[in-house]
């Protein structure tokens, strides 16, 4: 069963949503998986929208209930920038012991990172991973092709690996200061994929890109690791 678990405002008057698949156990524990860190990366929110439909029914006998945040910069979504409405980059505004005021970025120029979680969205996402207290999280960005890792999740980063064919880095070649995969990965120790996808340039690419994750998304849900 699906259901609308919480929201938060930005500061635009738009919501994000944290939605809750629930299953039958009592003592179950939590997954989160994220879309829509980024304005401009409309993919994550696709496979994520089109993944709820097939885990309704798998994860009513997994030992998980599945927490997804399908746009979390809903106010980025309607500009299509990789900021959010105020221009801050929202996965470098977490305050984490490497936080730097400015997003480097060699691929989309460099952005403001705002002040350690000075923004809604941030405070949102951290207030939620306290409460449901994840057992592992999916992040999903576009458009590197490749699988990161944060924390202790390099099983998980393998199969990942494994089950979409996208190959497995350590790093993504540049610093990610105050990012949410070290404020929650490495500082916290939860362990988190970043699973970044290739570009979808034209609509029929959404399609494609979710059928050859599918597989990897599906299984981060379902399976029992380590
Ligand atoms: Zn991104």
């Amino acid at each position: 069963m699906i259901k609308n678990a919480d929201r938060a405002a930005d500061d635009f008057g738009n919501f994000i949503e944290l939605l809750k698949i629930e299953n039958s156990s009592q003592n179950s524990e939590n997954l989160l998986l994220i879309g829509g860190f980024h304005g401009d990366e409309p993919e994550g929110e696709f496979i994520l929208c089109k993944m709820i439909d097939e885990l309704k029914d798998a994860v009513f006998n997994s030992p998980y209930n599945i927490y997804i945040i399908p746009c979390l910069n809903p106010s980025g979504k309607l500009k299509k920038t990789r900021a959010n409405g105020n221009g801050i980059d929202l996965n470098r505004n977490y305050p984490t012991a490497n936080f730097s005021a400015i997003s480097i970025n060699p691929h989309t120029g460099n952005l403001s990172a705002g002040t350690p979680a000075s923004e809604k969205e941030t405070l949102a996402l951290i207030q939620w991973v306290e409460r449901i207290r994840p057992q592992r999280i999916l992040s999903i960005h576009s458009d590197l092709h490749v699988i990161d890792y944060d924390g202790p999740a390099r099983e998980l980063a393998l199969q990942m690996a494994q089950d979409s064919g996208y190959p497995l880095v350590e790093n993504i070649g540049y610093p990610t200061t105050g990012s949410f995969g070290t404020w929650a990965g490495i500082e916290r120790c939860i362990p988190l994929i970043t699973l970044e996808t290739r570009k979808a340039e034209r609509q029929e690419d959404f399609e494609k890109i979710y059928q050859e994750l599918r597989k990897a998304v599906f299984n981060f849900c379902c399976l029992t690791l380590k």
